[in-house]
């Protein structure tokens, strides 16, 4: 449930709509906008049996939230959620894109794919060094020393980090490092790993479960929410149908589901949904189209040597090229782009 207060409601107003509710034994959760002020209600509702929450001084009306999910849900928070990555802002007017490649190789590798995106218009770097690969013999990625020169690359070129943990000890380690974590596909509902990352006030990148409804994503949301961490972002990188034609298929409307369901940002992740690099352009284009508020994109110096997922990466150039031609649909989506062309 939530209470929403009336726009001359007071401060006091507001506290003594959280202490009522708090002295029942639920937790409240504040949200205020510059007309409304909201406070989203979460435990056993029959705990208020006792108080009239609508005849306190301020509030408006009492709204139910039916969904398993609260703090992610949009009833709980007045406007979207802007979250800071570093330098910039997810969920604002400006379109994020994050590139790089899929699993960091060696300094040299990541120092070049760093300067390629930068040059190109991205504002985070994204690499990893944890790579949750289906073959145990394919290559698992560099750890800590990965994460070592991500934070190089940052160090250089200004870019934000991105970088995937795969268990609870590298959370523990990446969080010297990065600017932002990633939960991948496979961990979305590993909710040991997203009580974990809610534990720190790190940014988190929450890809969609190869196989979860917007639901169940919503409510490993909700996981690393209910511990303290506000900073979630949302990443549509397709989901597992019948079709065998892409890697995955990308649930384009994900996008507008998810802005009508929640105020987290969500960005879109081309690449992993179709695993071919030449579609990667049209999903980009779509994806800004149904209003995202971002792109991930695996950018590879050298595509066709790659350790992972090279079918899919855009080499530099062929990167550039899909910024400077988004820039124009950014503009006609009224959104904003750090293009530099
Ligand atoms: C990745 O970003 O490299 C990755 C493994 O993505 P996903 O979890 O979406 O498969
Ligand atoms: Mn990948």
């Amino acid at each position: 449930m939530i209470v929403v207060m009336r726009h001359d409601a007071t401060e006091d107003n507001v506290k003594n709509v959280i202490q009522a509710i708090e002295y029942c034994g639920l937790t409240t959760h504040l949200s205020k906008g510059s007309e409304i002020t909201i406070i989203g209600v979460i435990g056993d509702k029959s705990k208020l049996s006792k108080v009239n929450l609508e005849l306190f001084s301020g509030v408006d009306k009492l709204v139910p939230v039916t969904e398993s999910y609260k703090l992610s849900n949009k009833k709980f928070h007045v406007g979207p959620s802007i979250i800071k990555v570093g330098n910039c802002e997810i969920g604002g007017k400006e379109i994020v894109i994050m590139a790089g490649p899929c699993a960091v190789e060696s300094r040299e590798q990541l120092l070049e794919s760093a300067r390629a995106v930068k040059k190109a218009g991205a504002q985070i770097l994204r690499g990893g060094a944890y790579k949750p690969r289906t073959s145990p013999y394919a290559f698992q990625g560099l750890e800590e020393e990965g994460l070592k020169y991500m934070a190089e690359a940052r160090e250089e070129t200004g870019l934000a980090i991105v970088c995937e943990v795969t268990s609870i000890h590298a959370v523990e380690t990446a969080a010297k490092y990065v600017d932002m974590m990633q939960i991948g596909a496979r961990n979305m509902q590993n909710f040991q790993l997203l009580k974990e990352v809610g534990k720190t006030n790190i940014p988190v990148l929450l890809k969609r479960g190869l196989c979860a409804t917007i639901e169940e994503w919503l409510n490993a949301a909700e996981y690393i929410m209910s511990e303290g961490n506000p900073n979630v972002v949302l990443c549509e990188r397709g989901i597992r149908t019948y079709e065998t034609a892409t890697r995955n298929t990308l649930d384009i409307s994900a996008v507008p589901v998810i802005k009508s369901k929640s105020h987290l940002p969500i960005i879109v992740d081309p690449s992993h949904a179709a695993g071919i690099r030449s579609l990667v352009p049209s999903l980009s284009k779509a994806s800004i189209a149904a209003g995202a508020d971002g792109l991930m994109i695996e950018v590879h110096p050298n595509p066709s040597c790659a350790l992972s997922d090279g079918p899919q990466s855009l080499n530099p150039e062929d990167f550039s090229k899909l910024c400077s031609e988004l820039k124009s649909l950014i503009k006609i989506m009224g959104r904003s782009f750090n293009c530099h062309e």
